[in-house]
């Protein structure tokens, strides 16, 4: 099947990008990397649109040193936040996270912003931003606000992105020396999205783990991170789970299976957690 006829324009900046917003109204879609997109409008998922072609904008691209942050445009593509020495020394989760997502035509052609502002509960970087604790910039002709990535997320494929906004960029607190990060999962297939994943941070004597593939939105198990925090045994951090998780059936996997498999990721983040040898570090 291919898309049914859709409108298209162009955008050099981001007044082009309001503009052309006003103009369309709710018809108007982001055109980032277009790899969820495309496949929804090919799949009649979603049609008579107005897309917005924001990968010329210049001022949406690159990851910029700030101090104590990172700021990543939100047109940064996959393959380039893999490949950036700033993101593996500062940022080591994101660098981890990278080779998970999908496969290589896919990786290098969708971006960060895409992937969050997409809001797929098993998507690897919408995880790891709530494990970051980091922040979403969303813009709008208003301005700028930042909104905290845990509150972000707000149902399935569902954002706390307001009409007329878009995410211009995504800003991360560098890694503190001695800082562990990881990110694990598990998939039938390499390349397929995630049954269960878990990105964890050890800041300090403070865990956060966000879970993926386990419900509607990227879930941070407060009451298992509780637990570790307050020097519980790993069993009580697994029991824990069960008031922080009710994930759903679906053809890859029961409720049931998915508690077992999120228990199994929690022991084994733990374990590298507290281990560090091949886990991403800050020096
Ligand atoms: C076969 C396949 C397998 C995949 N596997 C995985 C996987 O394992 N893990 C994973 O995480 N992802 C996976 N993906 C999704 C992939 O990572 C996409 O790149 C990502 O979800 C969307 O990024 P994009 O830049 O292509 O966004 P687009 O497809 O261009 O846009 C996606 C949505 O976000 C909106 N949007 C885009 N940019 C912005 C912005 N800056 N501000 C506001 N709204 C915006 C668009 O309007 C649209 O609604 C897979 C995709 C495919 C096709």
């Amino acid at each position: 099947m291919k898309a049914s006829k859709v409108a298209y324009g162009r955008a050099e900046t981001l007044d082009d990008v309001f503009g052309l917003m006003d103009e369309a109204g709710e018809r108007a879609r982001i055109l980032a990397g277009g790899q969820s997109l495309v496949a929804a409008l090919n799949l009649r998922l979603d049609e008579d649109v107005a897309l917005i072609d924001i990968n010329r904008i210049q001022e949406l691209s690159g990851i910029a040193d700030r101090d104590d942050a990172l700021r990543i445009g939100a047109l940064t593509r996959h393959v380039d936040l893999g490949a950036s020495t700033l993101i593996a020394e500062h940022a080591p989760l994101l660098h981890q996270a990278v080779p998970l997502i999908a496969h290589a035509a896919i990786r290098c052609r969708g971006t960060i912003g895409g992937s969050l502002a997409n809001a797929d509960p098993a998507a690897e970087l919408a995880a790891c931003v709530v494990a970051l604790d980091a922040e979403i910039v969303a813009t709008s002709r208003a301005g700028e606000r930042r909104i905290p990535a845990s509150r972000f997320f707000t149902g399935l494929f569902d954002t706390a992105l307001r009409p007329g906004e878009l995410i211009s960029a995504i800003i991360v607190r560098k890694a503190e020396p001695g800082e562990r990060q990881r990110i694990l999962e598990l998939a039938r297939r390499s390349g397929d999205f995630a049954i269960v994943g878990l990105a964890g941070v050890r800041r300090g004597q403070s865990t956060r783990l966000a879970y993926f593939g386990a419900g509607d939105t990227p879930i941070l198990a407060t009451n298992a991170m509780k637990a570790l925090d307050a020097g519980a045994t790993l069993d009580a951090a697994v029991a824990a789970l069960s008031n922080d998780l009710d994930p759903p059936s679906d053809a890859n996997g029961s409720a049931r299976y998915r508690m077992h498999l999120a228990a199994v990721l929690l022991r084994r983040m733990v374990a590298e957690l507290s281990s560090g040898s091949h886990v991403g570090m800050a020096a």
